[in-house]
């Protein structure tokens, strides 16, 4: 199998348990949420997506026509001469549309560990290091166990109280990127400090101008 990918670029992650971890982001093409297209966005069911994940045509992006071809771009990407453990992200779009055992075993093979960032939308392969769900509002959830939870927040009809049981080591709430990014802001701050299972999870990659 081929796999689209719009881009894969070596950064810090930006966000969640994570935030700051060096790490080798593998943008996947597409998302079964929304198409990714403007004209599109007030029929789709996940509505405040501020990412592009369409096509194949951002920085290293292309149709890899192997596992191993993307494992081992990856791993070009990561710094040479290091001791530290190589960490890919596996993100999107939604990444399970694409993301198979055999491009597991590829990263893994590189030594990398392995993250995904998933809508909860689909079945989760076995075998990643670290999982990460994001529930959207309106749409299904299957995804019930994993390392993080990341609720963006607030969503409408979308309570943080009916995640709390879930089997999840940690559980981060993120302010909703809108025209009203201060007051929501505050309103996850507030949540937090009154719900403090609850982690802030804020977007560095956004203050610090990096991808
Ligand atoms: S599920 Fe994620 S990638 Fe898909 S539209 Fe929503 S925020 Fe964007």
């Amino acid at each position: 199998m081929s796999y689209s990918i719009k881009t894969l670029y070596y950064t810090l992650q930006g966000e969640g348990f994570h935030t700051g971890r060096p790490a080798v982001f593998c943008r996947f093409s597409g998302c079964n949420l929304w198409s990714g297209l403007t004209k599109d966005r007030k029929k789709a069911i996940c509505n405040f997506c501020d990412t592009d994940f369409v096509g194949t045509d951002g920085l290293n992006g292309g149709k890899y026509p192997t596992a191993e071809s993307v494992a081992e771009k990856a791993y070009s990407l990561w710094p040479a001469e290091t001791e530290a453990i190589p960490y890919a992200v596996c993100t999107g779009g939604e990444p399970l549309l694409q993301l198979d055992s055999k491009l597991i075993h590829a990263f893994h093979k590189y030594g990398f560990e392995v993250g995904i960032e998933t809508n909860g939308t689909l079945p989760v392969p076995d075998k990643l290091d670290w999982v990460c769900v994001s529930p959207k509002e309106g749409a299904e959830f299957v995804a019930e166990k994993g390392n993080e939870i990341k609720l963006v927040y607030p969503q409408n009809g979308l309570d943080p109280s009916d995640y709390e049981d879930l089997d999840f080591d940690h559980f981060s709430l993120q302010p909703l990127e809108d025209p009203s990014i201060q007051h929501t802001t505050h309103s996850t701050l507030d949540y937090c400090m009154n719900h403090p299972q609850w982690n802030l999870s804020l977007q560095i990659h956004k203050l610090l101008n990096i991808p």
